[in-house]
């Protein structure tokens, strides 16, 4: 366990800004480390599964297949008997469902279904659509011939009885709900989602359902960030926005330190209202970063905070992570995707928890004018459904910048212009990072 040091003073912006390469590889070795240590588990039924995490390994209650199978509706018969195109009589049939029968004299076939067992002595199945069928008999229509193996899937071909299917931390969804149940799993055991406070601060901002008064916003960002945080695994914990006061915020994040991962959202430039450093140099953080050069989200502060806030006493075990997120909804967005999710997928126990990218072919000019040393992520749409056969083609949103909460909401996407390329041509192959 790493013991956080107070630090009084918060680095100040502008010294100390890590590239984004630097802050991913200082994020991604924290999601190494807490990774280690896996969370508690409950059980949960198998229909209530989906978008948890494994925490018991998924092994093979049998073969998989249990049975040699036909792929096809057709006939089992000796491969090299039936490209010789003589007729062959019927033995017997099998449907799927029906128990393994056989086995298979010589010089015959046997009616088989999809799924039905092969009997044994049958080393292919021909199609139906590939044979002519007279009285009882059967023959595989010239000039077609048939190999061993066609058209049967092995018993334990997939896998062998008590075989490790899925390892632990696995993310499930409907493929995986599939397996555990064609392995007989009714309920699984799965990792306790993490509980995320998100709290967020702004004199400014009003809940959704009052009305604003001149100079307020609603709050969106505490209904955004507990959305994303659902997705991406964890529990949100709203709390009660927080006024631009050193009191308000000691005593939120007195009360959030109950979380497994705070989520400030706001209050980190340089303003003067921007008060969420001191108030976490305060509570005993230790700051990894407080800046990125990325836009939108330079202000990013990533810290630890002890578990014993020195302002209430409280003792807990162990450091847990911090977020200040600048409160500009896009900069929120692209920087909890970034550097928040990865953590909180570590907390989670699953193994796959970085950002997700992807290719795509850039529609038309993009970027600015001039050189930039920020690597940029801006709201683009993705023509993902297009089934062309190339790299689907991605364009930005027209866009006010990062406050353009409805560009964002029609963007399915980031486009990443790195820090070398103030502007990207029409036609390039570009990065996009994937909500
Ligand atoms: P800040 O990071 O606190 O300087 O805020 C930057 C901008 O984002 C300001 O225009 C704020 O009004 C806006 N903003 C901050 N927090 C929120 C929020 N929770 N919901 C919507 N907009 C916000
Ligand atoms: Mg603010």
């Amino acid at each position: 366990m790493s013991r956080a040091l107070p630090n009084p003073a918060p680095p100040s912006h502008g010294t100390s800004l890590l590239s984004y390469q630097e802050a991913r590889a200082l994020v991604d070795a924290h999601a190494i480390q807490l990774g280690k240590k896996l969370p508690s588990t409950e059980r949960v039924a198998l229909g209530a599964a989906s978008g948890r995490v494994l925490a018991e390994p998924l092994h093979a209650d049998r073969d998989q297949p249990p049975f040699a199978r036909s792929t096809r509706d057709g006939f089992a018969c000796r491969a090299a008997e039936a490209s010789k195109h003589k007729f062959l009589k019927l033995a017997g049939q099998s449907r799927a469902g029906d128990a393994p029968a056989g086995p298979l004299p010589e010089g015959h076939a046997w009616e088989i279904m999809t799924g039905a067992p092969i009997p044994p002595g049958a080393d292919a199945v021909v199609m139906i659509e590939h044979v002519e069928t007279s009285a009882r008999k059967v023959r595989l229509l010239p000039p077609r011939t048939v190999k061993p193996g066609e058209n049967i899937v092995e018993q334990a071909a997939q896998a062998r009885q008590r075989d490790l299917l899925l390892p632990v931390g696995s993310s499930i969804h409907a493929a995986q709900i599939a397996l555990a149940a064609a392995c007989g799993y009714a309920a699984l055991d799965v990792f306790q989602r993490p509980r995320v406070a998100i709290l967020t601060t702004g004199d400014e901002l009003v809940p959704v359902d009052a009305l604003p008064g001149p100079g307020q916003i609603r709050n969106s960002n505490a209904p955004m960030l507990a959305a994303l945080v659902a997705d991406a695994g964890g529990e949100p914990w709203v709390l009660p926005r927080t006024a631009d006061t050193a009191e308000a915020l000691d005593a939120v994040l007195a009360k959030a330190a109950a979380a497994d991962l705070l989520l400030i959202s706001g209050g980190v430039s340089a303003g003067k209202f921007d008060l969420v450093e001191p108030a976490l140099a305060r509570a005993g953080a230790r700051f990894h970063f407080t800046g990125v050069r990325i836009q939108p989200g330079k202000p990013l502060v990533f810290a630890e905070l002890p578990g014993n806030n020195p302002l209430t006493a409280q003792v807990k075990d162990g450091t847990k992570c911090c977020f200040g997120l600048p409160g500009n909804p896009v900069s929120s967005a692209v920087t909890f995707l970034l550097f928040a999710a990865p953590i909180l997928g570590a907390l989670s126990g699953r193994r796959d928890s970085g950002p997700r990218f992807a290719l795509a072919r850039l529609r038309a000019d993009a970027g600015k004018r001039g050189k930039s040393d920020l690597t940029r992520f801006l709201p683009a749409f993705c023509n993902f459904s297009a089934d062309t056969g190339q790299l689907p083609e991605v364009e930005l949103i027209p866009s006010q910048g990062s406050g353009d909460l409805a560009a964002l909401a029609r963007s399915n996407c980031y486009l990443v212009v790195p820090e070398e390329a103030a502007r990207l041509e029409a036609g390039a192959i570009v990065r996009i990072l994937l909500p």
